[in-house]
């Protein structure tokens, strides 16, 4: 990947949400208009190749890139959302962090059975939010077609968790 916009407004907030996590704030990329727009335009080109039917976006910043992208490639979007937040029917997922657990939830109607879903996020850390993301979207009988992600931490073990599965990130620290 060639030099990326977004890479030059991202930082790092040390001790974030808590003592020894760096955290990649992208807040700076939606207020440059420039840089929020070519990340959208080449994640949408990437994920274009896999074929989708649908986009799902992991809450909360998977939203901000994900919904995008459903309407650049004119294709539903879908949420996978944090416990207690859907209204209707819903499957869940837990899975675990390094201390506890966590829970994504879908409603049961979000995607279709035989859909081709792109799953998108802000950024890849372990692979734990995206994998139980995966899970509820084939316990619906869709196909995850692959997952995109804006910023990869490649000295985390995400890409390896989601290995099988088609993988695209814009910029790696
Ligand atoms: P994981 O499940 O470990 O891949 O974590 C992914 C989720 O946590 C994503 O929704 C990220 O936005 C968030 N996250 C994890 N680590 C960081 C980090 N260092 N900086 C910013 N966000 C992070």
């Amino acid at each position: 990947m060639g030099h990326l916009k977004a890479k030059d407004v991202i930082r790092d907030i040390p001790d974030f949400p808590k003592p020894g996590i760096i955290f990649k704030d992208i807040t700076p990329v939606l207020q440059d208009p420039e840089a929020f727009s070519e990340a959208v335009q080449l994640l949408t080109q990437r994920v274009a190749d896999w074929k989708p039917t649908c986009v799902a976006g992991i809450e909360s910043r998977g939203f901000i890139f994900g919904a995008p992208i459903a309407l650049q490639l004119g294709l539903p979007f879908a949420v996978v959302r944090k416990l207690g937040k859907l209204p209707a029917e819903t499957i869940r997922e837990e899975y675990a962090l390094e201390y506890g657990t966590n829970t994504v939830e879908m409603h049961s109607d979000a995607v279709q059975a035989g859909d081709r879903v792109v799953v998108v996020d802000d950024l890849l850390a372990t692979g734990g939010t995206a994998l139980a993301s995966a899970r509820l979207i084939e316990r619906l009988r869709a196909e995850v077609a692959g997952f995109a992600f804006l910023v990869e931490l490649t000295f985390l073990p995400g890409r390896h968790a989601l290995r099988g599965y088609p993988v695209a990130s814009l910029i790696e620290y």
